[in-house]
């Protein structure tokens, strides 16, 4: 295996093991346990001195070549797969913290990331400070001594803000904590939060990865110092492992990733720019439009666009609802990556629990919409937009 491969050749290839049979496809492993072939076989796999399977909660066949792959990928050393992106998050932010420790994280994050930060966290004694994550002051004033773990996500959901990450990276440098980024909106293979920095990169498996909406997963990847002193432990004990069906599923999905995120991205960039010229939308913010607030940061660590556009309705909620009730090829689903193009209304759905102050620090009004692309054909997808926009009152 050749770790010079480009992306697309790594997702076909990337770690596969193949069993005596000679399967094309790869196999998918079954079974919580495996056997020794004598008492002095097993004492030396317990010990360590084989680097074989013991238990299906510790890694397995199939789950290890999907981690095998998406460390090809990110460029990680080692990656523990878990059965879904919030499993990943929580373990990467938790495993390494204790009572009295302090996280700075940026306010714009997936709900349930914030959850665990602002609420979970702080039961155990950890506190945690949220700052604007685009404002690097912020970043630095809330560093106290006992700063541990800096986190963040970046494009952000659902507003497409993006984050510097070099820049914060050094901030967690002098301060002695990991920077972990969620990397989900941008994909593996438009941003690579190792090589600007960031220590631990963090995937819900479930939105591009698998990209057609099956299965839930996730993935912690980062260098193998950090996962053996981390990591290693508190994923054995404390059990988020990957279901090895749903790691075959991904490995699955990962082979077509580029195509689909190209194809998503391509028909993502048309919308956009059909919404900035319909009179109908306040505000449109695509990571690849020269217009976007921070273009300047998108050139200088993203390396495509986004399958996402986030958009304001200029009628508020009554205009957003109605534009997506008029959609046809587009249908309404809070999930996004999938080959299916969804439109979600966030302050109805994924952000309605959050206080109308939040909502607002977070650039989320009632005229927001957030668009995941999907690959049909963009021109179905157009003349959709089109003819969903038409039926607005202007
Ligand atoms: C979906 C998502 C998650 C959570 O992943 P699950 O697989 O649903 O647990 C975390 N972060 C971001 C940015 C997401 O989009």
């Amino acid at each position: 295996m050749s770790k010079k491969w480009r992306p697309a050749t790594q997702l076909v290839h990337g770690g596969t093991l193949r069993s005596q049979y000679g399967e094309v496809s790869e196999a998918i492993f079954l079974t919580q346990g495996f056997v020794y072939d004598n008492s002095a076989a097993a004492e030396a796999r317990f010990k360590g001195e084989d680097d074989g399977f013991i238990y299906a909660r510790y890694g397995s066949p199939t789950n290890d070549m999907f981690e095998k792959r998406m460390c090809m990928l990110e460029g990680a050393e080692d990656a523990r797969a878990t059965a879904s992106g919030m499993a990943a998050i929580t373990a990467a932010i938790m495993c390494q913290l204790k009572t009295g420790d302090h996280i700075v994280a940026a306010r714009a994050l997936f709900g349930s990331c914030r959850w665990v930060v602002e609420t979970l966290a702080p039961r155990y004694g950890i506190d945690c400070t949220l700052v604007d994550g685009r404002d690097l002051a912020n970043w630095e004033e809330a560093i106290r001594p006992n700063t541990k773990v800096f986190f963040l996500e970046s494009p952000t959901n659902p507003t497409l803000e993006v984050v510097d990450i070099a820049a914060v990276a050094r901030l967690a440098d002098q301060a002695g904590a990991t920077l972990v980024v969620d990397n989900v909106f941008a994909t593996p293979l438009f941003q690579k939060p190792l090589e600007l920095g960031a220590h631990v990169v963090v995937y819900s498996a479930t939105k591009h990865i698998d990209g057609q909406g099956r299965c839930l997963g996730g993935v912690v990847l980062s260098n193998k110092e950090w996962i053996d002193e981390n990591l290693h432990d508190y994923f054995r004990h404390s059990g988020p492992a990957m279901s090895p069906f749903n790691a075959w599923t991904l490995l699955k999905g990962i082979e077509t990733l580029p195509l689909r995120v190209k194809q998503q991205t391509e028909n993502a960039a048309r919308i956009a720019d059909l919404l900035a010229d319909s009179g109908k939308v306040a505000r449109v913010i695509y990571p690849g439009r020269a217009d976007h607030p921070q273009a300047s940061i998108i050139a200088k660590q993203m390396t495509g666009g986004s399958t996402l556009v986030a958009f304001e309705m200029k009628g508020g909620k009554d205009a957003a609802f109605a534009l997506q009730d008029a959609l046809d090829v587009v249908t309404i689903s809070n999930n996004l990556g999938d080959a299916k193009s969804l439109i979600t209304h966030p302050a109805t759905t994924t952000h309605k629990n959050l206080s109308d102050e939040a909502r607002a620090e977070l650039g989320i009004t009632d005229g927001t919409v957030r668009l995941s692309c999907g690959i049909e054909d963009g021109d179905d997808l157009l003349e959709d937009f089109a003819r969903a926009l038409d039926v607005l009152k202007a």
